[in-house]
């Protein structure tokens, strides 16, 4: 098939290459000449394990083109996924307008019949609208699918490649039929593509999104609660975990979920709900718990400062809202490096895969500039003259340091576990002060 994905962001890009590997000619189109020009001199513009090789092979095999050309993508395409950003408003819903300016685009550029699928997480009624916004630009006859992209940072390039389930949202047989061909390679485990109407696979995106995030805050509650009975989260959510109406996943507690996903999902899925006079009003809570939860590892650090940030040196381990990822969008870190820097004191950080992100001018940039954050070379270099050493993401190194070394590096050996990563006993015993969450007594 000859596809076009408009929009090469985490999704458009793995969609793209992962497409082009099954065989397709994938046509990947941005507006960012910047990223574009990258991606033609063979650089992957963001970190993404599996996708540099795929990327180079099938651009190589000639399956994989880049171009800000979208009239070009779309005239030589019979599918077009839109995958471009639908970042939060300001009240809350997702601003669809990248959505509607490309689909007004495809309008215009269309020279025959087209089926065009939102992959972009939108708001149910989305492709309506998107369909509505082509059609004034056209006569060429179109269908409209949504397609919603259930991808995680991190692992994009294999769960694209072997999803748990693919669902398309499809109000006509036919264009049913050729979204399951094109799908076919990629579920030949027996796992199911999932077909149904536009309307419910708008939804169904975002209930699994606030689902996972409920998840998370449940947790999240529990473990703030059992710091003030003095008893241990982790075993908790073992003993929670284990059972199979439960499972084990998403039960992590931590300092809240970040990332360009769930804290917008979660809102616009509320801001849809609530203009429609249903309410969610669970996760009104969800949304309420995550804001609270990345407040509290800085307000145990306050405790340990007795109040007094000024002068003091905190070492971050971790910037990515998650492993595996240079992504800082709604990043924990972001939160407590801009609290402790405020309150007084200086940051020496350090990320695997973030560091060139942080300097963003959304990131960290003006501190940077300003000195109250230092990036490091590594992890043990941040930890030099530190008063406190916050993990805010568990990166693989970072959970067997060598902390003899860190103790004999920081000024103070005081540990802020933001993931449960050490166990309390050992690391106290190495003359640690150690604090983690749902493991402390208050
Ligand atoms: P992103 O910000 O990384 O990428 C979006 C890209 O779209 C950018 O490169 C931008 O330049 C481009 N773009 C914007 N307007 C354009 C236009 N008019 N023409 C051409 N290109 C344009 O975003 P992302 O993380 O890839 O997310 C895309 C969508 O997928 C969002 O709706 C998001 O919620 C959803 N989603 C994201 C993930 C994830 O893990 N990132 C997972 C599932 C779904």
């Amino acid at each position: 098939m000859n596809i076009c994905v408009v929009g090469t962001g985490y999704v458009g890009l793995v969609a793209g290459a992962c497409f082009a590997e099954t065989g397709n000619d994938v046509f990947c189109v941005d507006k960012d000449e910047a990223k574009i020009a990258r991606l033609n001199r063979g650089e992957v513009p963001i970190y993404e394990p599996e996708l540099d090789d795929l990327i180079a092979r099938n651009v190589k095999e000639g399956r994989l083109a880049f171009s800000t050309d979208l009239v070009a993508g779309v005239q030589k395409s019979n599918v077009i996924f839109i995958a471009v950003g639908t970042p939060q408003d300001e009240d809350g819903s997702a601003d669809l307008s990248h959505v509607l300016d490309v689909a007004g685009a495809i309008g215009r550029a269309m020279n025959g019949y087209k089926i065009i699928v939102d992959k972009s997480t939108v708001p149910v009624g989305t492709a309506d609208r998107v369909g509505q916004a082509v059609a004034a630009q056209t006569t060429h006859d179109f269908h409209m699918v949504s397609n919603p992209e259930f991808m995680k940072e991190g692992s994009a390039v294999n769960d694209f490649l072997y999803p748990d389930r693919v669902v398309i949202g499809a109000n006509n047989e036919c264009v049913a039929e050729v979204m399951g061909e094109l799908y076919a390679p990629f579920v030949r485990t027996g796992n199911p593509i999932i077909f149904m109407d536009v309307h419910s696979a708008e939804i169904t995106k975002y209930a699994a999104n606030a689902f996972l995030a409920t998840k998370i805050s449940f947790m999240n509650e529990i473990a703030n609660f059992c710091d003030k009975v003095g008893a241990d989260v982790m075993m908790v959510r073992k003993g929670v975990g284990s059972d199979k109406r439960i499972g084990p996943q998403f039960l992590f507690p931590g300092v809240g979920y970040g990332g360009s996903c769930f804290p917008k999902d979660v809102r616009a899925f509320m801001r849809t709900a609530a203009d429609q006079g249903s309410p969610l009003r669970i996760l009104q809570a969800v949304d309420e718990i995550n804001n609270q939860q990345k407040v509290i590892m800085v307000e145990k650090l306050r405790r340990q400062f007795h109040g007094d940030f000024a002068g003091k040196v905190i070492a971050i381990w971790g910037l990515s809202f998650k492993p595996q990822t240079d992504d800082m969008r709604e990043a924990p870190a972001k939160y407590i490096i801009r609290s402790v820097t405020h309150a007084g004191a200086t940051v020496r950080a350090f990320d695997p895969a973030a560091m060139e992100e942080a300097c963003k001018p959304y990131n960290l940039k003006d501190l940077i500039d300003t000195g109250r954050v230092k990036l490091c070379e590594n992890a043990y270099d941040a930890a030099e003259g530190a008063d406190a050493l916050l993990v805010v993401t568990e990166w693989n190194e970072f959970r067997r340091p060598n902390f003899e070394r860190v103790k004999g590096l920081m000024r103070e050996p005081a540990v802020f576990d933001c993931r449960n990563l050490y166990t309390p006993a050992k690391i106290k015993e190495l003359g640690f002060a150690y604090y983690s969450i749902g493991r402390d007594t208050l």
